[in-house]
């Protein structure tokens, strides 16, 4: 009875410190000749990869990861996926012989439209298919990297809906012609989406991803994953170490939960619900700290948030049993401008 006992025990303790977690990191340019909010230098990304080698995390590939948080399998813990956004020319330069020496996977979302021949920006169909032959997935990022949350003037909403729908078909019909069977997987431009941009993602039967940052784990929704966006400021070594080792936080409600916010401010009282209580939870908006308040699982925001115009988020990290790892979540809000027209980008 003793040890029947005590092997209970230890399934539970086991269970308990083992993360049903990974780790998505999303990057953009990888040089050191490109605009600084989407780029990194070839020797920081390097340094990445170093990192993960020597902490001991495995590599794989996204819809290796998807297919274990759709089936709740088990994911051991310091799982990491390693992601690229459109498909610029200095991934195959020089993040592709990087990735290819450590032999690790990786995946591409392409926004087809700019896939043509001739583009010096961009890779080729001939170069996306090369790395394919080294466990590369070549993924849905729409045709024209379109703002999916914007509607045109005029639109209805069954118009802007088609116009969404037709946007991503195409780019996967171009991506099947060029590539077959890849998985259906799809990063929403700018990270930016909305519920009704989810449900159209889910009704297309894909599994899609944001750039708000944190770690993944199963209580999430596989219509907007989370990912870290990894540039030289936000993936300098100190930030790139505590990314990689966080552990996922997920709030199951948000009040209000709104991702476009048309006033320039969020009022005090927005409220977020987690699974359970996390002790030392702290918050940060824009770079400072936001006074918040315990509540049994929530934590609640003390103070008004003003919203700069463009995108925005509120990050939240609590210290978990394990030195040096962090429960992390983000939520992130999108403002027009004033009078309510969308910013040029
Ligand atoms: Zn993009």
């Amino acid at each position: 009875m003793f040890f029947i006992r005590l092997f209970i025990c230890l399934i539970l303790l086991s269970s308990a410190f083992t993360a049903q977690s990974a780790v998505i990191l999303q990057y953009h340019h990888v040089s050191d000749k490109t605009p600084p909010s989407t780029s990194i230098s070839p020797q920081l990304f390097d340094q990445h990869l170093e990192h993960i080698e020597q902490q001991g995390f495995s590599v794989w590939p996204l819809p290796k990861l998807v297919q274990h948080l759709q089936q709740g399998s088990t994911i051991p813990d310091k799982v990491v996926s390693i992601t690229f956004d459109d498909a610029y020319e200095s991934v195959y330069r020089s993040a592709f012989p990087a990735l290819k020496k450590r032999n690790m996977p990786f995946t591409i979302f392409v926004a087809t439209q700019a896939i043509k021949k001739n583009n010096q920006l961009f890779m080729t169909w001939d170069q996306l298919k090369e790395v394919t032959q080294f466990g590369a997935t070549i993924a849905n990022h729409t045709h024209t990297h379109l703002h999916l949350v914007r509607k045109q003037e005029g639109e209805t909403n069954e118009d802007w809906r088609a116009r969404l729908r037709e946007d991503i078909l195409r780019a996967e019909k171009i991506i099947d012609q060029n590539i077959p069977n890849t998985s259906k997987l799809l990063a929403y431009p700018y990270g930016e989406y909305t519920q009704e941009v989810q449900s159209l993602s889910q009704e297309l039967g894909y599994v899609s991803f944001g750039q708000q940052s944190g770690a993944v784990g199963n209580a999430h929704d596989l219509t907007a994953l989370p990912r870290f966006p990894m540039t030289n400021r936000f993936g300098a070594m100190k930030q790139f170490k505590l990314k990689l080792a966080s552990l996922p936080l997920h709030a199951s409600k948000v009040i209000p939960n709104q991702k476009i916010v048309r006033q320039p401010s969020i009022s005090k009282g927005l409220r977020f619900e987690f699974d359970r209580k996390y002790a030392g939870i702290s918050c940060f908006f824009e770079g400072d700290a936001v006074s918040i308040k315990q509540e049994e699982n929530s934590i609640i925001v003390q103070q008004e948030l003003t919203l700069p115009v463009g995108r925005s988020r509120i990050n939240c990290t609590a210290p978990s049993s394990e030195k040096g790892r962090y429960y992390w979540y983000s939520h992130a809000w999108i403002r027009p401008k004033a009078n309510g027209e969308w910013y040029k980008e």
